[in-house]
């Protein structure tokens, strides 16, 4: 293996196996967390990649470790298409009020705390905040008259398989299980279980086998209600709201990127035709409300986070076909933006992988406006700041603050 590497006891760097181009850089970066235990850092780009890693002693594992990357590098890079950005929207030079990072403000006002990676409780400020942007959310969904629904936060692993999940998105499952439902395992387990700094250890043999998740996305539940009959009326629009869960490993920093999350979405199914017109409304609409509030962002076309092996094919897929469009808010701390909401169309991947049929026969055709509430009023923040009386005029008179 070719690679110039200059090694300490924390860094390792060397050369990509095929030159990474730079559309490519940051989601190569995020599919390293997942490359290898030891990595707490990654550094990727077009000629250069740096991991910092856990202190370790073997010597011959650095050659293990940059052979594993290698394989993220070549599988994502080698014969990639430059994706054709579609920009449907772009307000992002509206002038905002602020410029900082919210989040050590936050967490000093213990408006933000932190009980473990990627969860977090937040305070009124935040609450608030997220409650005007629900109400905003719900208008829309309101304006597409839209049946309000309560979905679980557990997904059955069985629904997740037959929509092609665990081949998609392995790396971001989070995992529900319970204790063996027997009398000696509950006492064992009762006696036994203590929680280190690793995290809790159990007697062996102690949890059942996994037959359920914590959800990762709002809309499959809709889908899993519809499945395997007739749509009802040919057409339905639903919202919802709902924890979701996205185990993103070192990835997981600050309320940009969380495992537990709430989003809210507005979901339509029906034909190609009611649902594309329906998601270029709702954009439509979110256009006018992000005016409102003079919200700085972007709206372009993007890709789903795929697992290495799918990345290629279905990246580029969702590209061709402009399946998916981001909300792209920008963060003037960083100068860089975060997406807070996406516009998708499934085309009619769920009506055939879940039997949901038209009145024709033919498979039903599925999108959804999904926006993160953490998100969204993290973007806020950090444009306009922690103090209320600073921000936008139509914003301040929805608050009780
Ligand atoms: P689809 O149904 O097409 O797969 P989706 O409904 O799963 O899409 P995404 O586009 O994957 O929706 O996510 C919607 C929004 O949820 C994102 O734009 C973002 O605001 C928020 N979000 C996603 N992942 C996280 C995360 N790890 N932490 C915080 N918010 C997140
Ligand atoms: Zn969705």
């Amino acid at each position: 293996m070719s690679s110039e590497r200059a090694r300490n006891p924390t860094r390792i760097e060397f050369a990509p196996a095929t030159s990474i181009p730079d559309y490519l850089t940051d989601e190569i970066q995020a599919k390293l967390a997942y490359v290898d235990e030891r990595i707490v850092r990654a550094q990727v780009s077009s000629d250069h990649i740096l991991l910092e890693v856990s202190p370790w002693d073997e010597a011959q594992s650095a050659a293990e470790l940059e052979g594993k990357v290698q394989r993220v590098v070549l599988s994502m890079a080698k014969g990639a298409f430059k994706p054709k950005v579609q920009i449907l929207e772009d307000h992002l030079d509206r002038p905002v009020s602020f410029r900082q990072d919210p989040m050590p403000e936050l967490l000093r006002r213990g408006e933000v705390s932190q009980e473990a990676d990627g969860v977090y409780t937040l305070g009124p400020l935040l609450t608030r905040l997220i409650a005007f942007f629900e109400d905003q959310f719900l208008s829309l969904a309101a304006s597409f008259d839209a049946a309000p629904y309560r979905f679980p936060t557990l997904i059955p692993a069985r629904y997740l398989e037959r929509v092609n999940y665990f081949r998609a998105f392995p790396h971001s499952l989070t995992f529900v299980t319970h204790l063996r439902e027997d009398l000696d395992v509950i006492d064992e387990f009762s006696q036994h279980a203590a929680c280190d700094q690793h995290g809790l250890t159990t007697p062996p043999g102690s949890f059942d086998t996994i037959q359920t998740l914590l959800s990762p996305a709002v809309c499959y539940h809709l889908y899993f209600a519809l499945a395997d009959k007739p749509l009802p009326g040919g057409q339905v629009v639903a919202t919802a709201v709902g924890n979701c869960f996205r185990y993103e490993a070192i990835n997981l920093t600050s309320l940009e990127r969380m495992w537990n999350f709430t989003m809210r979405e507005v979901i339509f199914v029906g034909s190609k035709d009611f649902v594309l017109e329906n998601r270029e409304l709702a954009r439509q609409r979110m256009a006018k409300f992000f005016e409102a509030i003079g919200l700085a962002y972007r709206v372009e076309s993007a890709n789903d986070p795929f697992f290495i092996g799918e990345f290629r094919k279905q990246a580029a897929f969702q590209s061709a076909f402009q399946l998916k469009f981001e909300i792209r808010a920008s963060l003037p701390y960083k100068d860089s933006t975060l997406a807070v909401g996406s516009y998708n169309y499934h085309q009619d991947f769920f009506g055939r992988s879940l039997n949901i049929s038209l009145p024709d026969g033919s498979p039903a055709h599925t999108g959804c406006v999904a926006f993160g509430l953490e998100r969204i009023a993290f973007a806020f923040l950090a444009q306009f700041g922690l103090y209320p009386a600073q921000w936008p005029a139509q914003v301040r008179a929805h608050l009780p603050i």
